[in-house]
């Protein structure tokens, strides 16, 4: 089958198209012909070599896939060929401690589904959910992993509530386009912060309040100004240390700062005062679980949740897809599809 091939660590320049083995399905697994894959922050990370040192080259990116059921394991009984599926990025083991209080997210024996950026990919049944005819493979492959981040952060871990301020860094970024309108789902005024202008705008047109442009103001000074001095309930963070302080900064009395990603840096500094005067909470989050992504897939059956797709690449543009995301470009999701000429 085609597939674009990591050979070596590197830029952009690395990734090229070309022929691996197809995946041989075991008796629990089912083939997937791949429609549609999601452009991550973790296939730049396996690119770059930052992690995934143990993933043995060459290998295949793409975590967020999106397709059609091929082939059935001897075993598997609930699925059928021709299914539209979509699947939980990283497969949980079922036993260990995690994953027996029903925090699959967390896992820690957990593998990653080999490769997206292909014509075909292969996965545990037990980590497949079926797609309603309303969810095409394109919106499938825009929210399996970013959005599912957002609305783990946002319902599982902040536990947003109608009502409540949060701020969504990077609107233009597959978690932050998700988190804008899953916070506004459940009730809350959101202020994005964006790298531009143009997606300041954007921002607003998918449902954010209000909206900083970082590159213009301090998003501190911003968000103190449009709270009349109070600060925000909720920061979603996933960008790291270049916003890191700010971030916590930004929090009112009782506020929740949720982290899910670090690509600005991992190390940051804390004002441990300002955490226990304001009692503030400091919440980890990772990923999420299979019945998180059907409950979000339900809300973009219904239309309440809208994937924002900017861009689709066939398998020889996806130097260019990581070239825009490392470039910060993109507003919303880029969507590697293995089939389009
Ligand atoms: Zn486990």
């Amino acid at each position: 089958m085609r597939a674009v091939v990591i050979e070596e660590h590197g830029g952009p320049e690395v990734l090229h198209a070309g022929k691996v083995a197809d995946p041989e399905v075991g008796p629990l697994e089912v083939l997937i012909k791949v429609w549609a894959c999601g452009v991550n922050h973790v296939d730049l990370y396996l690119r770059q070599g930052i992690i995934g040192a143990s993933i043995p080259l060459p290998a295949v990116p793409g975590r967020e896939v999106a397709g059609e059921i091929m082939e059935l394991g001897e075993l598997v009984t609930d699925f059928e060929i021709g299914d539209r599926v979509t699947v939980l990025p990283r497969f949980p083991c079922g036993n260990c401690e995690p994953c027996r209080i029903g925090e699959e997210g967390m896992c820690l024996k957990a593998a990653s589904i080999p490769g997206g950026y292909a014509e075909y990919t292969k996965a545990p049944a037990s980590s497949l959910v079926i797609l309603q005819p309303e969810v095409s493979y394109d919106m499938a492959a825009g929210v399996a992993l970013a959005y599912l981040t957002a609305w783990h952060m946002l319902i599982s871990r902040a536990k947003v509530r109608s009502g409540e301020d949060v701020l969504v860094h990077a609107a233009g970024s597959g978690v932050g386009s998700g988190a804008i309108q899953i916070a506004k789902l459940a009730g809350a005024r959101v202020i994005a912060t964006a790298g531009s202008d143009t997606k300041v705008e954007r921002a607003k047109q998918i449902g954010a309040d209000e909206a900083i442009n970082y590159s213009k103001e301090d998003f501190q000074d911003a968000v103190i100004g449009l709270t009349e001095g109070r600060g925000v309930d909720v920061v979603i963070e996933h960008i790291g240390a270049e916003t890191w302080e700010k971030s916590i900064g930004c929090l009112a009395f009782n506020g929740r700062l949720i982290t899910s990603g670090a690509h600005t840096g991992v190390y940051s500094r804390v004002n441990i005062q300002e955490i226990f005067i304001k009692q503030l909470s400091l919440i980890g989050s990772y990923l999420g679980t299979r019945h998180e992504l059907a409950q979000l897939l339900k809300a973009v059956a219904r239309g309440r949740i809208t994937p924002v797709i900017d861009s689709v690449y066939p398998l020889e543009g996806a130097h260019e897809a990581h070239r825009m995301m490392e470039e910060r470009r993109q507003f919303g999701k880029l969507l590697i599809k293995p089939w389009l000429k």
